[in-house]
């Protein structure tokens, strides 16, 4: 299948499950996650309507970016080393994946430089396990009254990455979970702090993520094929 086939069947089911869930189709913004994937098939989805991709190195979203062509959204998705924050000014459209104050203090004085203000999510680790970044549940309350000193961080929202399972239905409790958090943390009112966006659901699980609330879905095997880690 081409990408542009693949396109079509995936927003067929983002159309479907927002209609499970008597959501409208336009509280959902899809994310291609154009990892490891060449120039040309993100050119492919271009022609095919996308202009929001996902990446998950610094690196390589720099390289993306600056070879493309304006009027695309490129979002950080992966997690984000403290000494490459300073290449993301200018080209991120959104940081998905902070986890820590120490990156937080860095993207905000990175961001000062450039007098931009960075727009962030806070990642959670819903399901505690040791393999993957975020912060634990209980413990995104206090991170975001110690957020609330960075003037050039907004916080929109949260995201996370489920556990990888064969049936999605497994991670519905952690999508409905962190959806609580999210509402949990609106009584939050700081200036710089809006929550209301829920990254959650990748290709094995975003129909699932929609039902439950999802606003982000980041899609990369689905639109783009299996990844080949080998050839980078
Ligand atoms: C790679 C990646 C995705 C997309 O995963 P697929 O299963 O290929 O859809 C989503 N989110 C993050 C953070 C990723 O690193």
């Amino acid at each position: 299948m081409s990408v542009t086939e693949n396109l079509e069947e995936v927003e067929r089911r983002i159309c479907a499950a927002c209609e499970r869930a008597g959501r409208d189709r336009s509280e959902v913004t899809l994310i291609a996650v154009s990892k490891t994937k060449p120039i040309e098939m993100i050119e492919e989805a271009v022609d095919a309507g996308i202009r929001i991709f996902g990446e998950n190195k610094v690196q390589e979203l720099v390289q993306k970016h600056d070879e493309m062509e304006d009027g695309l959204e490129w979002h950080m998705i992966g997690h984000l080393q403290t000494n490459k924050v300073k290449m993301l000014p200018g080209r991120t459209k959104m940081i998905h994946s902070v986890d820590s104050l120490h990156l937080a203090e860095e993207i905000d004085k990175q961001y000062a430089k450039h007098g931009e203000i960075a727009h962030v999510l806070i990642e959670v680790n819903m399901a505690g396990e040791e393999s993957k970044f975020g912060l634990a549940p209980q413990d995104v309350e206090s991170f975001l009254d110690e957020i609330a000193k960075f003037a050039n961080i907004y916080v929109h929202g949260l995201m996370t990455i489920a556990p990888f399972v064969e049936d999605a239905n497994e991670n519905r409790k952690i999508f409905a979970d962190l959806k609580k958090l999210l509402i949990d943390m609106r009584r939050k009112n700081n200036d710089n702090i809006d929550m209301r966006e829920l990254s959650m659901g990748m290709t094995g699980d975003y129909e699932v993520a929609i039902e439950e609330g999802a606003t982000f879905v980041r899609v990369g095997t689905g639109i783009f094929g299996a990844r080949n880690y080998q050839k980078g």
